[in-house]
C-alpha cells in the first residue's frame, strides 16, 4: 500500500548516508520514526530489529507473517518479535511492497546459489558480523544474526508458492517509514550483492533518517 509521510527531511534529528557494503547500527527509542530512503534506486536495505535493552528479543519473519496473514510487508503492517510484542510499525511506503522471505546474502549462499568462486564476495552477513564485532558493548554474536527484512527487495510469491529474487519494483526517492513501539536497536546491512537483480546489478546508498 502507498503511504506518503508528511515528516520533512529538513525538521530529522539524525540523518546518515549509508554506502553499499557498510552497515549502519543505531537505537531508535520508542515513539520515534525512522526512515530509510532508496536514494537512487532498485537497492535492498537488509535489516535486523532487536530489543534495545535485550538483544535476545528480536525481529521475527515467523510471527509477523502469521499475525498480519501476508507475506508481503508495506504500510500498516506490525513487525512482531519473536516474543510477540510489536517491534515497529510501518506507517508510510512510496514502495509498496517489502520482503521478509528471502533471507541475507551470506558467503555460504552465494557458494551454492552461483559458483564457489563467489565464496569472497562481501555479502550482507559479513557486514551485520562485522557491526556484532566492532560493538563489543551490544553483547551479540554470530548466533544473533537470524531472519530480517530486505526493505525495497521484490521477491515475489509465485502461484505455486515458490520464490523468485525479481528486478526490482523500488525507484530513486522511494521509501519506507517505521514509527518505533519499543526501544529497538536498527541494524541494517546496505547490501553488496551482484549475483542477482535484488540492487538492479549496481548497489548503491541509502539513507537513513530520525525524527524525534
Ligand atoms: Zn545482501
Amino acid at each position: 500500500m502507498i503511504k506518503q509521510s508528511t515528516l520533512k527531511p529538513e525538521n530529522a534529528a539524525f540523518r546518515e548516508t549509508v554506502p553499499a557494503g557498510e552497515y549502519f547500527l543505531k537505537v531508535v527509542k520508542a515513539g520515534q520514526t525512522v526512515r530509510i530512503l532508496d536514494l537512487e534506486g532498485n537497492q535492498a536495505a537488509d535489516t535486523l530489529f532487536y530489543n534495545a535493552h535485550n538483544p535476545t528479543e528480536r525481529y521475527s519473519a515467523v510471527d509477523t507473517i502469521r499475525e498480519q496473514g501476508n507475506v508481503y510487508l508495506t504500510a500498516g503492517s506490525k513487525l512482531m518479535s519473536s516474543e510477540n510484542n510489536v517491534m515497529l510499525e510501518i506507517t508510510s511506503d512510496t514502495c509498496g511492497r517489502h520482503d521478509t522471505l528471502g533471507g541475507a546474502c551470506a558467503a555460504e549462499s552465494n557458494t551454492t546459489r552461483y559458483a564457489l568462486e563467489k565464496k569472497c564476495m562481501h555479502a550482507c552477513r559479513d557486514s551485520w558480523l562485522v557491526a556484532v564485532t566492532e560493538h563489543e558493548e551490544l553483547g551479540m554474536s554470530k548466533r544473533d544474526i537470524t531472519h530480517n527484512i530486505n526493505f525495497f527487495m521484490n521477491v515475489p510469491v509465485t502461484a505455486d508458492g515458490g520464490l523468485n529474487f525479481a528486478d526490482g519494483i523500488s525507484d530513486a526517492g522511494k521509501y519506507v517509514e517505521l514509527e518505533a513501539k519499543m526501544d529497538v536497536l536498527v541494524m541494517i546491512s546496505n547490501c553488496p550483492q551482484l549475483n542477482n537483480p535484488c540492487n538492479g546489478w549496481n548497489p548503491t546508498p541509502i539513507e537513513v533518517l530520525v525524527w524525534s
